[in-house]
């Protein structure tokens, strides 16, 4: 028997329940949607989390559409996972947490006394922590992007080629190799010996189809190639960067991009302008490095020295 919070499955059972990690300020419990899938048969445990950052929707998207797919009696091994983890972010659809203004994906392995976020964090690390295999859903935010996993664990760690590995059979096609801010996830559960990454599931605001597709093609990848599942995964090349240069604008104004996501960037071409509202050209801002134009925001409009877009470099194959 496997047990999250309410759910409880026996070997060949599924079951969805919540997670109790609080109470609201409206003195209401604050429950976070769970799921077992404890497979007939025995072998690997993989965690999958979604909204850790409460804007990033996608990710809510892949398990909504995933779980009902799942069938225990053709299933070695178990799935554990939590719907939503940032529940007051996604309430008010924020990335942060507001209760206490923090990133919660900044707050693992979490504290158990500690703030919201760190209670949310202590309590679904201790669910991640029973897996062998790990995967936290996320998305560019609002902004557009395209679908990538990202492994952050450092190129030093001895879980590296064990990430790389689970981010290539994820197979969105583009991964991002770069150790990431303390306290992720994906920093802090390869330390206990759990391969995990961050897929990252475009960027949108609400849902987008092709990134959910993307995502939940990702996890069948998954457990076919970890042997949840009869079946092979479809293992392709993926183009990785190590490198991130970001852009931000040299003048204000209405912003036109001449890359489209995903599209090579040579150094010294013009990645886009900011013109006035009457097309006029004030600025060309070209390429540092070589690369993949990898991010950029929405809306057109920017001011002086804001964030406009990202492009991945250090270009390889694996
Ligand atoms: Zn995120």
């Amino acid at each position: 028997m496997i047990t999250i919070g309410t759910a409880s499955a026996a070997p060949g059972e599924v079951d969805t329940g919540r997670l109790e990690v609080g109470e609201t300020r409206a003195d209401s419990p604050v429950r976070l949607p769970v799921a077992v899938i404890n497979g007939e048969s025995s072998g690997e445990t993989l965690y999958i989390q979604a909204a850790s950052d409460g804007d990033e929707l996608n990710g809510v998207g892949v398990v909504q559409r995933l779980v009902p797919q799942l069938d225990p009696a053709a299933i070695s091994g178990a799935i554990l996972i939590v719907g939503i983890v940032n529940y007051h972010g996604f309430q008010i659809a924020e990335h942060r947490n507001p209760i206490d203004d923090t990133k919660t994906n900044r707050t693992y392995p979490g504290d158990r006394n500690g703030t919201s976020s760190e209670r949310i964090t202590a309590a679904t690390f201790e669910i991640a922590s029973q897996a062998t295999l790990a995967l936290d859903l996320h998305q560019g935010s609002t902004s557009r992007m395209i679908d990538e996993v990202r492994i952050r664990c450092g190129r030093r760690h001895r879980l590296h080629d064990a990430c790389l590995e689970l981010a290539k059979v994820f197979g969105c096609g583009h991964v991002l190799d770069q150790k990431g801010p303390d306290g992720q996830l994906a920093r802090v559960a390869p330390d206990e010996g759990i391969p995990t990454v961050d897929p990252e599931l475009g960027g949108c605001v609400g849902w987008d189809e092709i990134s959910i597709r993307a995502g939940v093609d990702g996890v069948f990848n998954v457990l076919r190639y970890y042997d949840f599942l009869d079946g092979t995964a479809p293992i392709e090349t993926q183009t990785k960067a190590t490198g991130f240069d970001f852009y931000s604008a040299p003048a204000g104004g209405l912003l036109s991009f001449t890359k489209a996501l995903g599209e090579t960037v040579k150094r010294g071409e013009t990645i886009f302008e900011v013109t006035t509202p009457f097309g006029e050209t004030k600025a060309a801002v070209t390429a540092d490095n070589n690369g993949v134009f990898w991010r950029s925001r929405r809306l057109p409009q920017v001011a002086t020295g804001e964030y406009v877009c990202s492009v991945g470099t250090n270009i390889t194959t694996y």
